[in-house]
């Protein structure tokens, strides 16, 4: 599936004559990854008005998709942001179709969230890419105490504010995970994300976490 643009007529902000432009819509991060790149650094769907030379973002709405995160962003336009609840839904309708058609051959096992303009989407794409480097740290420190490597759904890990890697209990309960999180914390890793996946581990009732 690849990342998909379209040409557009778009105006710059000081109302000079529109212009034709491509812009992207769909965005699949794992096969463009450059355009990952351009969302952190804020230069996607940027354009420059060919008459007043203005830079400005192309904002309105598009899709970006990285598997390999466990994440799956529909962007709003941020003038849209006071019709969230209509959007909300519209997304979870433009979901259930997307799912039947573009995502037909990938097995999508995480729902979309929703964020309004390009700042957003750099945000939570700059959180996502922390929490990879994080957990590689993590996966390393464990590997080099002999501990196995789990590797944890991205959506529950996203959700429980929680490492992509962790190390595996002796057994798959809460309390094993916690054991063996608290074993690496002791090694002298500073991961604020492990520590709160052992704080989690040891709540009252908690379960497992969701493995890959
Ligand atoms: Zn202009």
């Amino acid at each position: 599936m690849k990342s998909l643009k379209f040409q557009e007529t778009l105006s710059c902000p000081n109302g000079c004559e529109p212009f034709e432009a491509d812009r992207w819509s769909f965005i699949n991060a794992a096969q463009n990854p450059e355009l990952k790149d351009a969302v952190l650094g804020g230069e996607l769907n940027l354009f420059c008005c060919p008459q007043c030379n203005t830079f400005f973002h192309g904002d309105t709405d598009l899709i970006y998709l990285d598997e390999q995160a466990g994440l799956l962003v529909f962007v709003f336009s941020d003038k849209n942001r006071a019709n969230k609840d209509e959007l909300l839904k519209k997304m979870e309708h433009d979901y259930a179709q997307l799912k039947d058609t573009l995502f037909k051959q990938m097995n999508l096992d995480f729902g979309p969230i929703c964020v309004f303009g390009l700042e957003e989407l750099k945000e939570v794409v700059r959180k996502e890419q922390e929490r990879t480097d994080e957990s590689e740290a993590i996966a390393a420190a464990a590997a080099a105490l002999g501990l196995k490597v789990a590797r944890l759904h991205p959506r529950w890990a996203r959700e429980h504010d929680s490492p992509l890697y962790v190390a595996a209990g002796a057994d798959n309960t809460a309390s094993g995970y916690a054991l063996a999180a608290r074993k690496v914390l002791e090694s002298g890793l500073q991961s604020p994300l492990l520590a709160h996946f052992a704080k989690v581990m040891e709540g009252g009732g908690a379960q497992a976490p969701e493995v890959l």
